[in-house]
């Protein structure tokens, strides 16, 4: 290439989401592809279907489980935004967790998993994967590279990460840990879904890439799907064996739901990723508020990790109330809100408001704190109608008569 040659430069994400997976899936010059149903594949003959079995890796028709035309560009265009080479679709987020800690696991094994880990994983691990024989170990998620190596064990396959947790988003040092999980043979699985595509996790030692798509992919509060990406054959072939053994399939009605919310969700995550930063910062200087868990604020816990590691943040955050007000304040609180539903699950278009103090569970005595703790989801809706609506809740909170404290919370 000669010295003043420009080098092709890869169109931005924004573009990308436009046109990634696209390609062939016009029928009839129709700008979406059809959703494809199906179970039969017919084959024109025996030695059709014989080869149509060498395909199971690939993206190929075999039988409807194995994926056919409407998963293959939502696939597609979830490994491009997460930079891996093949992507799973499943049923849910969580299925999207369960399938690669079976996939990686076997009984014996010992698996590390942040205390800040997503609850129904905690369940999981506690539950089935305890049947099968596999331990779990619960780590501080602010753990360093010396104090993960210490709990690793001769039979740790999986270091297991979430950052920020989605509770109380603490940020995990995923470079340093991924050094020391692959320096002892171990995979590095990550639940990706707040970092969405402002973290690249191929390119921070992730070997396995967990996202929630009903989350922002989807957008819209409608659907429930979960991806499992990865960029090498080999853990490609770990997932999709047991993704298949398991009879994982999500609907292509559903599918198509995700394609959708995927071409518009650059812009909703801008313009979500904004409002949030603003109603944090916001609720930062209030007096009510002792402190804000938004690892995008600048001085916020974490703040340094999410800047060396992150390129944007999605609209998710925590807020601690001082100590002086009660969980029974806290509740009217979020009962007073009229913009913001109480609700779990996140990244549609729609603020949330949920309590989490007493609903979360750690067993390594991280993620507590001295005053009640409200997470909120920030919706498309405009910044300030959110934050006069914020105002009035918090004279409510100010004016509960549980005075100090609740008996008991
Ligand atoms: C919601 C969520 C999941 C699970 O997604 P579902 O589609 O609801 O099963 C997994 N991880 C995180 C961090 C989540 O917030």
């Amino acid at each position: 290439m000669p010295d003043d040659a420009v080098p092709p430069q890869k169109p931005r994400l924004t573009t990308r989401l436009s046109h990634a997976g696209r390609a062939g899936t016009h029928v009839h010059g129709f700008v979406n592809p059809p959703v494809h149903r199906g179970s039969t594949v017919l084959y024109p003959d025996m030695a059709g279907r014989r080869a149509a079995f060498a395909h199971r890796l690939e993206q190929k028709l075999v039988y409807g489980v194995m994926g056919g035309p409407t998963h293959w560009p939502l696939e597609n265009v979830i490994a491009e935004i997460e930079g891996g080479t093949h992507c799973q679709i499943v049923s849910s987020g969580l299925a999207a967790i369960t399938t690669p800690l079976l996939g990686y696991t076997r009984a014996g094994d010992h698996v590390l998993v942040p205390d800040s880990v997503y609850g129904p994983a905690r369940s999981f691990c506690d539950g089935m994967l305890k049947r099968f024989g596999v331990e779990t170990t619960y780590y501080d998620p602010g753990i360093d590279a010396a104090g993960i190596a210490a709990l690793f064990q001769p039979n740790t396959t999986v270091l297991y990460t979430e950052s920020p947790g989605s509770h109380t988003f603490e940020m995990q040092d995923i470079p340093a840990l991924a050094e020391v999980a692959h320096a002892r043979g171990a995979k590095v699985l990550m639940d990706n879904t707040w970092g969405i595509h402002f973290f690249q996790p191929f390119t921070k030692g992730v070997d396995c890439s967990i996202q929630a798509l009903t989350k922002y992919v989807v957008g819209h509060s409608d659907v429930l799907l979960g991806s499992v990406t990865v960029n090498t054959p080999d853990d490609w072939e770990r997932v999709r064996g047991v993704a298949l053994s398991l009879g994982q399939y999500a609907s292509p009605d559903d599918c198509w739901l995700a394609l959708r919310g995927v071409r518009t969700m650059g812009v909703r995550l801008e313009r979500q990723m904004e409002s949030g930063l603003r109603v944090a910062a916001w609720l930062r200087e209030r007096p009510e508020v002792a402190e804000v868990l938004h690892p995008g604020l600048p001085s916020a816990r974490g703040h340094e990790i999410w800047k060396r590691d992150f390129s944007g943040a999605c609209s998710l955050f925590g807020v601690v109330f001082q100590p002086q007000f009660s969980q029974a304040a806290v509740h009217a609180m979020a009962e007073a809100l009229s913009l913001f539903g109480i609700g779990a699950s996140w990244g549609g278009y729609e603020s949330l408001a949920l309590p989490t103090t007493g609903f979360i569970t750690r067993t390594a005595g991280t993620g507590r704190f001295e005053g009640q703790v409200l997470r909120l989801h920030i919706g498309l809706e405009a910044v300030e109608d959110l934050t006069a609506d914020l105002e009035q809740a918090l004279a409510v909170l100010r004016a509960h008569p549980s005075g100090l404290q609740d008996p008991g919370s």
